[in-house]
């Protein structure tokens, strides 16, 4: 990975461990020329700095996407509430002004694609991508729903990686980790782990959906 773009992602603020990240980019390289890269789950653009270094580097595209109004341990009250995104005209969350500070500072305003939004309304009106990376909301329904949502649209070929699995209850929430069964258990394959990361392929012959 870019060194420069390396040292920029590791000062984003976010939930993205470096060593996580960077093998986040290594899987984004092997598929970035092939279609767009998809993200669920922007925040401050940490992740999408990985995964945006690898699309540059291929002349591809991130599509990266998030609500920005925060998931529900990012409530005021809440374990990963942070004060300083709190938008004080509405008094709710909202990362979309880091988001787009992170993608100038990173150079990546032309590779970088901000979509703004719910993801499963997102993923109703899309067609395909080379790789789908699943970060938005980790309680059951949402995480659940964006593999619902999102796993179909993985081009055969293509990789889904999923982030904070975690196989022992005591490291993490179950939705993430029981996702990932799901996938296995649709027909994906595993194609690499690294700390809770992820990464599996959708085989080209036979239907994984
Ligand atoms: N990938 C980020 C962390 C993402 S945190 C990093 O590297 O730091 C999860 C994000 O998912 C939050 O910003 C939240 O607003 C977003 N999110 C949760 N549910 C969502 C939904 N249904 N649609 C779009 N974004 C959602
Ligand atoms: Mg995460």
């Amino acid at each position: 990975m870019n060194p420069e773009l390396a040292a920029l992602a590791r000062q984003v603020k976010g939930f993205m461990p470096h060593d996580e990240g960077l093998a986040l980019h290594r899987a984004a390289a092997e598929v970035a020329s092939l279609g767009p890269l998809v993200e669920i789950g922007s925040y401050c653009g940490k992740s999408a700095v990985y995964l945006g270094a690898a699309a540059a580097a291929a002349d591809g595209v991130l599509f990266t996407i998030d609500h920005h109004r925060g998931s529900e341990e990012m409530q005021a009250g809440w374990e990963h509430h942070d004060p300083v995104l709190v938008d004080a005209s509405t008094g709710r969350m909202d990362s979309l002004p880091v988001l787009r500070q992170t993608l100038i500072d990173a150079g990546l305003e032309n590779t970088v694609v901000a979509i703004v939004g719910d993801s499963v309304t997102v993923a109703a009106h899309w067609s395909s991508a080379a790789l789908v990376f699943i970060d938005g909301g980790h309680g059951q329904v949402p995480a659940h729903a964006d593999y619902e949502a999102w796993s179909p649209k993985v081009m055969p070929g293509g990789l889904l990686a999923i982030h904070d699995v975690f196989p022992d209850p005591a490291d993490g929430g179950r939705p993430p980790y029981e996702v990932w069964l799901r996938a296995l258990d649709d027909g994906f394959i595993e194609h690499g782990a690294h700390g809770s990361l992820r990464v599996l392929r959708k085989p080209v012959s036979r239907s994984a959906s």
